[in-house]
């Protein structure tokens, strides 16, 4: 392994450990990437960007070449899974464009991960290591390290955990468990010929109703088609073992639309992912060592934020290294102070959102449906707080 000690350790090499180390890179600062898999990469299925990720992605230098790979989409559609109604859209259009300063994207993650990689791999300051998996961090008298399987410690100068929701690092400032929403995904990718007639190519499609929703968008310059199916599991319990699988996804889903229903017959059954998140903490940042990402806040994908929040984490990291040099104590003390209250917004509003396109109250339903459908597709006042936060701190 390369001499590590006068680089920021980065555990982690997702969107957000891979963001850190370019972010780190434009402050000055050289970096190691630890991840745990013997190769960097993502999940097979797609991922919105919105434009508060764009503005960063932009500012990375990696905006461009992703750009190549997305699909920029028109709207953003919520329809009733059993109905078909339209109930409401958001316009991405230049009116949108104008009010955020960039558009909105939907792109195949290995695209965006890939883009990322190929940027830290070019990038002088950055090096990543493989099959490493970080097992604890730990500050003494001698200096920081990251610990990893081998009970090996490797130092350095600061250390930043990005190693997702089942951090290690995160173990420093809290003890909490995840939080199971008894609720699963099952999602992934198919070729846009197989369900092209029935494909909205300009909107994301969000199919709402009690208990469940499955979106779905294009991704690859329109070439594969993203689907993903979200539902509550009915015989969840803290015990179970055997939820959330195919044949509740039948029943919970019995009587939808035809094309909610095509979806399905298309959305792979052979992986389940159980949906979880945190509550928010009020510390991830002790010495020189801080946590990003869903490491720090994880949450549930309902407002499709988590990745985005990961790469917000990453442009104010780069504007705090720049500005403290060496001092990383200030640094993440700086980091954090900004980042927690926005990060915790955005992870109990993901919560209150689920609460609202999962309604099963058939009150509560008619008085959301009729927002819903007043409301015009130009009404950006939903949306400003989280769109268009801090347009200077991403676009520096
Ligand atoms: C169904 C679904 C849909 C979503 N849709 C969106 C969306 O549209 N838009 C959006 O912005 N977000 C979305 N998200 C959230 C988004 O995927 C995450 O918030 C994002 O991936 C977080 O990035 P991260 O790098 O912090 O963590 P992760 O993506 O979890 O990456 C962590 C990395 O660290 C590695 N690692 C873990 N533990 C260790 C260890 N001990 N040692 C070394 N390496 C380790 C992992 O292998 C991984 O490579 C969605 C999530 C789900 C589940």
């Amino acid at each position: 392994m390369t001499n590590t000690e006068n680089t920021i350790l980065i555990a982690g090499g997702g969107i957000g450990g891979l963001a850190t180390a370019l972010a780190a890179a434009q402050a000055g600062h050289a970096s190691s990437v630890f991840e745990q898999a013997p190769q960097f990469g993502e999940v097979g299925a797609g991922i919105q960007m919105a434009p508060n990720a764009m503005a960063v992605l932009t500012r990375l230098g990696v905006a461009d070449r992703i750009a190549e790979f997305a699909v920029f989409p028109k709207r953003l559609v919520l329809k009733d899974a059993f109905t078909g109604e339209e109930l409401t859209a958001l316009d991405l259009g230049d009116e949108f464009k104008e009010r955020y300063g960039f558009p909105y994207m939907v792109l195949h993650r290995s695209d965006l991960h890939r883009s990322l990689l190929e940027a830290c791999e070019s990038n002088p300051l950055i090096s990543l290591h493989t099959n490493t998996t970080i097992t604890a961090a730990e500050e003494n008298e001698d200096g920081v390290f990251l610990i990893n399987q081998h009970d090996e410690k490797i130092k350095g100068k600061a250390v930043i955990g990005a190693d997702g929701i089942k951090s290690n690092v995160r173990k420093l400032f809290a003890q909490d468990d995840m939080v199971n929403s008894a609720y699963v995904a099952y999602r992934g990718t198919i070729p846009i010929e197989e369900i092209s007639e029935d494909a909205e190519m300009d909107d994301v499609i969000m199919w709402i109703g009690p208990n469940l929703h499955v979106v779905q968008y294009p991704v690859r310059r329109g070439e594969l088609y993203n689907q993903v199916v979200v539902f509550k599991s009915p015989t969840y319990t803290s015990e179970s073992v055997e939820w959330g699988t195919p044949e509740e996804m039948a029943q919970v889903f019995e009587g939808c639309h035809s094309k909610v229903e095509k979806a399905l017959s298309f959305i792979n059954k052979q992986i389940r992912w159980p949906m979880y998140d945190r509550l928010p903490i009020d510390n991830w940042t002790k010495g020189n060592i801080t946590l990003m990402g869903d490491a720090a806040h994880p949450m549930l994908q309902y407002l499709a934020q988590g990745g985005v929040q990961a790469l917000e984490d990453a442009a104010k990291l780069a504007d705090v290294l720049a500005a403290h040099g060496d001092n990383f104590e200030a640094a993440f003390k700086e980091f954090q102070e900004e980042r927690i209250p926005r990060t915790a917004r955005v992870q109990t509003t993901a919560r209150q959102w689920g609460e609202i396109i999962h309604a099963i109250d058939p009150i509560t339903i008619a008085l959301r449906n009729d927002i819903f459908t007043k409301r015009p597709a130009n009404d950006f006042s939903y949306t400003d707080w989280l769109y268009g936060h801090k347009r200077s701190l991403v676009t520096q």
